[in-house]
């Protein structure tokens, strides 16, 4: 460093305002006033460090104009921002507009208006979780939701864990310990976030009998491996991939019939949680719960949050000599959920009874959107995004297809209308990449360098928000 480099440098140290001084300023009154003095003064500590950084990296030439900073109003805007910045919440909710439905990133379902009155209301006040009301004593904590279930699928008996893994899990621990699970090597699937059958099975302790192949497995297959030492044959839904071509597996009649004669239970993962018939939409893989429990299955497990619609949960129904013991065993302590759960699960259950889930589950008002509506919406929204945007943004309706995601459906493409954005101006990269550093974030699809916008997994209300996001991203 030369003399007068040396010289510079003492010149801007001595100009770096002093934490005491910058605490009596009006402007950082203010911020201390809303996010409290340590905080306040932590980051007053790190822009200042940062500050000193720069001017040693200017003086020595390695960076230029350090100095901008120095300026008082400057500082104390930088300040304002980077305290604002850190009081955001890392977890904040987020513009899907993706057209994925169940966006495991995006936390899947989004509950109801219903569910979200009920968790309010069990929230802020007390609640007869464990208490039965009539006799003033102590009861089951999943009381409600049986009912519910009862009702609505049919079954003896059922109970509800943290997730649809669990329930998996626990029913493999209570039912199989040390005995043989018979399972069809096309079964064996993987499900995002590392739920490995073979995995699950090991660690319960039960032990895994293959049989058949990759794509075929008969009945014959089946039978032939059960021995005194089976505890359950154990069907999967293979949620998230699908075979074409030469391909078998035996219905679930026949299979719950050959479980019944060689006196084992049958058990099946069903994946989804389907209670509503979504095949006129286009969803014609996802098994219904109902339809497994009519064909004989003793146990069923299933998810809350996907084609359900509910919060994460996982649902164990079936025969009630099964779910007993599963309620019995101390693991289960170990995988209860809260009155939170309980509350979502039963205002969402509730929508099915009362024959208005279609109408008021978000996933399922998503799904069964129709094609005239979505229409409406993208046509609608395109207008008023030519009126927010540069007249050289290009802003069309176009065919496209919204998946379910969530592990579910692989095959099921929703035809949708989409919005597509091309600019000469901002590159479909950068407007993706603003809309998500925006407040409130918001997540759309890049294809063929065109940003495009599927209003079907937008709510209505969002609708304003997003064309003013978009307006900033496109600048
Ligand atoms: C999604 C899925 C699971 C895991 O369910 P979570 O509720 O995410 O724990 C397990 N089995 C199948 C077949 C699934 O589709």
């Amino acid at each position: 460093m030369t003399d007068t480099n040396e010289q510079d440098a003492q010149d801007l140290f001595r100009r770096i305002p002093k934490v005491d001084q910058l605490l009596l300023r009006p402007a950082v009154a203010e911020c201390i006033a809303f996010a409290g003095r340590e905080l306040v003064v932590a980051e007053i500590q790190r822009l200042l460090g940062g500050l000193r950084d720069a001017i040693r990296a200017q003086v020595a030439g390695t960076r230029a104009a350090a100095t901008d900073l120095l300026d008082a109003e400057r500082l104390e805007r930088a300040l304002a921002d980077n305290v604002r910045d850190r009081l955001t919440p890392v977890l904040r909710p987020v513009i899907n507009a993706t057209g994925v439905v169940l966006h495991t990133n995006l936390g899947r379902a989004p509950l109801s208006d219903t569910a979200l009155g009920s968790l309010s209301a069990l929230s802020r006040q007390y609640a007869n979780l464990e208490y039965d009301i009539s006799e003033g004593c102590r009861s089951q904590r999943d009381r409600s939701v049986q009912s519910l279930l009862q009702e609505t699928l049919g079954c003896e008996a059922a109970t509800v864990v943290n997730n649809n893994a669990a329930a998996v899990f626990l029913i493999l621990d209570t039912l199989a310990r040390g005995k043989e699970v018979v399972v069809s090597r096309g079964e064996l699937v993987e499900i995002g976030g590392s739920f490995r059958v073979p995995d699950i099975m090991a660690r319960s302790g039960a032990i895994l009998r293959e049989v058949g192949t990759t794509n075929k497995t008969h009945l014959g297959d089946y039978e032939a491996a059960i021995t005194p030492d089976t505890a359950l044959l154990l069907r999967v839904h293979p949620s998230n991939f699908k075979m074409r071509g030469f391909t078998t597996r035996p219905g679930l009649g026949e299979l719950a019939e050959l479980a019944r004669r060689r006196g084992v239970p049958l058990v099946e993962d069903i994946g989804s949680g389907c209670l509503a018939d979504l095949r006129p939409y286009g969803i014609a893989d996802e098994p219904m719960v109902r339809e497994s429990l009519d064909a004989g299955v003793a146990l069923v497990s299933f998810s809350g949050d996907k084609l359900l619609g509910g919060p994460q949960a996982g649902v164990i129904a079936g025969e009630e000599k099964l779910v007993a013991p599963i309620r019995r065993n101390p693991l289960m302590r170990t995988y209860r959920v809260d009155k939170l759960v309980y509350g979502a699960l039963q205002a969402t259950l509730d929508s099915y009874r009362r024959g208005r889930a279609l109408a008021e589950v978000p996933v399922l008002r998503m799904i069964s959107m129709t094609k005239g509506e979505l229409a409406r919406r993208a046509r609608g929204f395109a207008r008023r995004l030519r009126a927010a945007l540069p007249e050289d943004v290009r802003v069309r309706v176009i065919d496209g297809d919204s998946v379910i995601g969530g592990g579910s459906c692989p095959d099921c493409f929703l035809p949708t209308k989409l919005v597509a954005l091309e600019s000469g101006r901002a590159r479909p990269a950068a407007v993706e990449a603003r809309l998500r550093s925006g407040e409130p974030p918001a997540v759309i699809r890049v294809e063929e360098d065109r940003a495009l916008i599927d209003l079907r997994t937008v709510f209505p209300e969002q609708e304003a928000v997003l064309v003013k996001a978009l307006a900033r991203a496109v600048e």
